[in-house]
Order: C-alpha cells, then structure tokens, then sequence
C-alpha cells in the first residue's frame, strides 16, 4: 500500500519533470485492491506528494478527504475492462499531444520493430469527445485492445500492470511521436513491411507483453477494423494500402471488423493464441 502511494507519487512528479503537464495537467491512479490510489485535482503535478494522494473506489467516489480529479471516468473504463491493469497514466507530451490536436495520425501504424513488441499492431487517436459519458463511450471499446491510446485534442493515455509499465507506454508513444514529426521533413514516416508484422506480433505475445499482447494474433485481427462502437478515427495514409493483419485500414473500407465486445473467452487464451500464431506463420 505504502509502496504504490510511493509510486503513483513518484510517477506524478516525473511527468511534470519530463515536461508532459502544465499548469494542472496529467493524472495518475493505481489500483489497491477494489479501491484506487490517485493524484488530486488541481494541483502541479511537480507537487504531488504521499500524504496528497487520495482514495477513491470503483464509482469514483472519494473515501477520506481530498477531491478526485475530472478524468477518474476514463481511468475507471480502464480497470473495469482490463483485469490485468495495475495503473493508468494521462499527461499531456507535447508531440503526442501535437498530433491528437493535429489532421492525421503519423504513429498509427508500426514504424519500429521494439515499439510494435511493446505497444502492439496499432496506436490509434480517438476523435475529441467532450469529458465525462461521452469521453468514456469513445475510450471504452479500445481497452482490450491496445494499452495506449491518443485522446483527440487532448493528450495520451496509457495503461499497464503498474505504474512504470504505463509510464513507459507514454513515454513510448511521446518519441514516438518525436520521431514522427522529425520524420515530416525527411518525407515522412515509411511504415515497417508487411512481412516483418507476423514475427513481430508472435514476439510479442511470446513476451507476454499484456493482455492484448497473449492474444496478439487475436487482437491484431480485430485491429484490422474499428471497434464497433468506437468510432475510432484513422490516419489518411492507412487506406491507400492494402490492408493486412496489424495495420489498420480506414473504418470505411470493406474489411469485416469483429465486435470487441461480442468475443468468447476461451479456457485457455495462451494455448488459443500460441495455436493461431502458429497457423498464422505457416501461412495457413
Ligand atoms: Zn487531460
């Protein structure tokens, strides 16, 4: 208990070291049990300390004293749909942030052999929806599916079995994102080949990388389309090629997308996924 207080604090001060929130930006929660250790609202995140962290239950509600933060709703969405989720992390990187206030979404698809292990077959950039119901609705359909996502003008969030898995994943997606812009004036991101997806996705569940990632082959497959209810936005560059497993066509082209809510839950994920990864190498 004492030591994810230490965490949740430690990581609140590094986002503000790192220059990815201003003013009252960003929030951090953690999950204790049936209740979550989280930052308070409207402060620095440069001085969030221990004994300002607050405690709030699976509703929201606070328990003891200090006030929850606007965004908790997001962070909920998060942990009830994603069992193996230990924390939630929301800032606002700069470049990251550039491009969910920006046309396109350059980081999409894999451009990176490491970053496509550790991040999965899709970063996408859900369309602004204002805070609160409809910002969750947006969220709710991408949780079992990717560990981080772009928030459309507003910033990222990134989720993991703890604190400094999530941070990780934003930080990841933030160079990421650097490398993306910097990229723009050398004439743009060249998109990782399709041959090189397949092995990437099977290192990926084979390092067990997260929920999505046991069920990469799974997961990479729903990916080839929008969640249902989603109405997740796509970068333009993606529909004028053809779609193959882990990369995203626009939500209008013609592939058949499987609801992320209509799946069964097998027995055993990890055989089912190791079974597909298998007949997915052989090319069967
Ligand atoms: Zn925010």
């Amino acid at each position: 208990m004492r030591q994810l207080r230490h965490q949740v604090a430690e990581t609140s001060q590094f986002l503000h070291r790192a220059g990815w929130t201003a003013n009252h930006d960003g929030n951090v929660t953690a999950r204790d049990g049936n209740r979550y250790i989280a930052t308070p609202t409207a402060t620095s995140k440069r001085l969030v300390s221990e004994r300002d962290l607050i405690e709030v239950d699976g509703k929201g509600q606070v328990h003891g004293a200090g006030k929850v933060f606007g965004e908790i709703g997001l962070h909920l969405v998060v942990y009830e749909r994603r069992p193996d989720v230990g924390a939630v992390v929301h800032a606002h990187p700069p470049y990251a942030t550039a491009i969910g206030c920006s046309r396109g979404n350059p980081i999409e698809r894999p451009f990176i052999a490491e970053a496509l292990v550790s991040l999965g077959p899709r970063i996408p950039k859900l369309p602004y929806a204002q805070p609160g119901d409809p910002a969750k609705a947006a969220l709710a359909p991408w949780c079992e599916l990717v560990d981080a996502v772009i928030l459309g003008n507003h910033g990222v969030l990134a989720w993991g079995k703890d604190c400094e898995q999530a941070l990780l994943r934003l930080e990841l997606v933030e160079h990421l994102a650097k490398i993306a812009v910097a990229a723009e004036q050398l004439g743009g991101i060249e998109p990782l080949p399709e041959s090189a997806i397949q092995p990437l996705l099977a290192a990926r569940a084979k390092a067990g990388i997260g929920r999505a990632a046991d069920r990469a082959v799974e997961t990479a497959s729903q990916l080839l389309g929008s969640p249902s209810s989603g109405g997740a936005s796509s970068s333009g560059g993606a529909s004028a090629q053809k779609p193959v497993v882990a990369c995203a066509p626009a939500p209008h082209s013609p592939v058949p997308t499987i609801s992320p809510g209509g799946r069964r839950e097998p027995a055993n994920l990890a055989d089912v996924v190791r079974e597909e990864i298998v007949k997915a190498l052989r090319g069967s």
